[in-house]
């Protein structure tokens, strides 16, 4: 030990050992980098399974089973730059877990970089929303998320559309998948500032159809958040509130496509592994390389 150096290898074979998972594909430094992903392992407002605070580090992990050249786009990942910074420490009080993702993501997207978040619970959406105020915001939800508070905070994941409409403002988020609303929610006033697309109308109209109504919005910049349980449960599982009678992943894929040029901001929310049997965590891995991918696709 001491000046013979044999300290430093100790400390560096250690490093090795216990190295941070990171998304494969992930391997440029945050300087250079084009987008930056970082996970948030935070689930305390879930009321029903938890489990979305192990979501990041099993998308990582699933993620590393897909190819960094992607057939459906034509782009080869790795040669993409993207950072990944791990996980952000969080504590057990949500209101600040999500401060700190506004000071996070404010660091990224001041530096005009694009922020992919990894959650974690829904409410987590807020902190990252907070530096997107003169967006558009599109939403994958079964739940209309849309009550003024939960289990006494405000801040509860079943609040998160109520609260990116008091940063947005009334006409500026579509949420998409809607099947699950209190006859609170249903009949609160701000009810028609946000537009519900039911998983019904998406299944009745088409996805293509639906994407046309929305391009009559006029969404210029767009901040794209995926609640899995938005999507089936036949197809998501792995969700700490499933809810029958979901839209297709390819649905939201179709989103993602059509307005991925626009798309400043996206997350992932409320996958819970412990639930699921492992197409989840695959489907959340892959939605990644789809956002990546149609924004990077040559036109
Ligand atoms: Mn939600
Ligand atoms: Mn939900």
């Amino acid at each position: 030990m001491g000046s013979d150096g044999r300290q430093e290898n100790n400390v560096s074979e250690l490093t090795n050992l216990f190295s941070l998972r990171k998304i494969a594909d992930a391997t440029s430094g945050f300087d250079e980098s084009r987008y930056v992903i970082f996970g948030v392992p935070f689930d305390g407002t879930s009321s029903f399974r938890r489990g979305s605070r192990l979501a990041p580090d099993t998308i990582r992990l699933a993620y590393d089973n897909l190819e960094s050249y992607e057939f459906h786009y034509g782009v080869n990942f790795s040669d993409i730059p993207i950072c990944d910074l791990g996980n952000l420490s969080v504590g057990e009080d949500v209101s600040e877990v999500i401060d700190d993702i506004e000071i996070a993501s404010r660091a990224i997207v001041s530096r005009g970089k694009i922020p992919i978040m990894l959650g974690g619970e829904h409410s987590l959406t807020v902190g990252v929303v907070r530096n997107f105020s003169d967006c558009s915001m599109i939403i994958i939800d079964a739940h209309s998320d849309f009550r003024e508070e939960y289990m006494g905070n405000r801040f509860n994941h079943a609040c998160i559309t109520r609260r990116s409409l008091d940063i947005l403002g009334p006409g500026r988020i579509v949420s998409l998948g809607t099947r699950s609303v209190s006859m609170e929610e249903r009949e609160s006033l701000q009810w028609k500032d946000v537009r519900f697309v039911s998983a019904n109308e998406v299944r009745e109209k088409g996805i293509d159809k639906v994407i046309n109504e929305l391009d009559s919005l006029g969404m210029q910049k767009i901040y794209f958040s995926i609640d899995m349980d938005g999507i089936d449960p036949s197809e998501a599982p792995g969700v700490g509130t499933p809810e029958p009678y979901g839209i297709h992943a390819t649905d939201v894929r179709a989103l993602i496509n059509h307005f991925a040029k626009k798309i400043v901001g996206f997350d992932i929310v409320e996958m819970t592994p412990v639930y699921d049997n492992g197409n989840t965590s695959m489907l959340a891995a892959k939605l990644v390389q789809d956002f990546i991918g149609s924004k990077e696709k040559p036109r």
